[in-house]
């Protein structure tokens, strides 16, 4: 079994020292719950793989606790990396740039890039700071899956587990995983959405590139089927779920906002009807609806446009993708 800890001074330190030892240590941040390890260490980044089931061709970020640490990840930090951490740091904003060689190849899946975030967590930051280094952290959930946004979640994901501690900073902020901005290309492009968004970041850098079809960025994560639940789940907009559930020969579990008419036998998992709540709770909303036994999922797409809701659809439409029959 997996061992939640209250995130005391004692306990970080600990935990700091088994990633030392190469061990892995899931810790919270502001946006999802992380699965940690040395970055420079080849050893210790293949055993996150090994937990996770990850491809190893699907780069890890790695977590710094400021602009001096991540110089020492990436070559090339440049005005509009400092202007974009000045702004956005700590926060829900990984920036890739050119990859020292100090982090390890393995754990970008042998790019010559990485991404680099500070997370806005003060038990993520202690974490970091106790141990000195940059983390490789993907999130702590088995590949493909629901990312964790609590303690529980991670306990839940790994169960046989065996000692392995999550530092317990309760439920995530933002809920969602972070903006991936790719800054080693001349135009800066977005290739995972997140709480940040294009025009956000534009005043800083400029005209930001927001490819629609985000698996064609070469960024693995971002591949069609991702985020998902164990349910056969799809995703529909509010105007054809009446007709969707009429169709329906069995009880479904529909997740949507907070009023939304989802007559009997069929059950609504509620969201609120306010953009960073509903980020928030979504992955805790999604896996209790998994959990509930109903054979089909509905995931009611986002009622507005704006970088959260739109993060938050980019995870739905994923979790409603039908999956690879290989990999990830
Ligand atoms: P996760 O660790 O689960 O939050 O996923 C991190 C995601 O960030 C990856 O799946 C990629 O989509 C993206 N990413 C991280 N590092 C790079 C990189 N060096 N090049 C391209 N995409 C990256
Ligand atoms: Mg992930």
């Amino acid at each position: 079994m997996p061992i939640i800890l209250e995130p005391t001074l004692e306990n970080i330190t600990r935990c700091a020292e088994r990633l030392r030892a190469g061990l892995p240590v899931a810790f919270p941040t502001e946006t999802v719950y992380g699965l940690a390890c040395d970055a420079r260490s080849e050893a210790a980044v293949a055993e996150v793989y090994r937990m996770k089931r990850r491809p190893s061709s699907n780069p890890l970020i790695a977590h710094v606790t400021d602009p001096a640490m991540a110089k020492r990840a990436v070559i090339g930090w440049d005005v509009r990396a400092q202007k974009l951490a000045d702004a956005f740091w700590p926060g829900p904003l990984a920036i890739i740039l050119s990859r020292r060689s100090d982090i390890c190849a393995l754990s970008v899946g042998g790019r010559t890039t990485v991404a680099v975030r500070s997370p806005a967590h003060p038990v993520a930051l202690a974490l970091i700071s106790a141990f000195g280094h940059p983390l490789s952290a993907p999130s702590a959930n088995r590949s493909g899956r629901v990312s964790p946004t609590t303690a529980q979640h991670v306990a839940d994901e790994f169960a046989e587990i065996a000692d392995l501690p999550i530092l317990d900073g309760g439920p995530c902020d933002v809920g969602l995983e972070s903006t991936v901005l790719d800054l080693s290309r001349a135009r800066p492009m977005i290739l995972r959405p997140g709480a940040i968004g294009a025009s956000d970041l534009e005043p800083f850098v400029g005209a930001v590139a927001t490819p629609g079809i985000m698996h064609q960025a070469g960024s693995p994560g971002t591949s069609a089927s991702h985020y998902a639940p164990s349910t056969a789940t799809e995703l529909v907009t509010e105007s054809d779920l009446a007709a969707r559930l009429a169709r329906a020969t069995a009880p479904v579990a529909v997740v949507a906002c907070a009023g939304t008419n989802v007559p009997p036998p069929h059950t609504l998992h509620a969201l609120p009807r306010h953009a960073a709540t509903y980020a928030q709770l979504l992955y805790a909303t999604m896996r209790r609806a998994d959990a509930s036994g109903a054979d089909t999922m509905l995931l009611v797409a986002p009622p507005e446009r704006g970088a959260l809701w739109d993060a938050a659809l980019d995870r739905m439409r994923r979790a409603a993708a039908r999956r690879p029959t290989t990999g990830a």
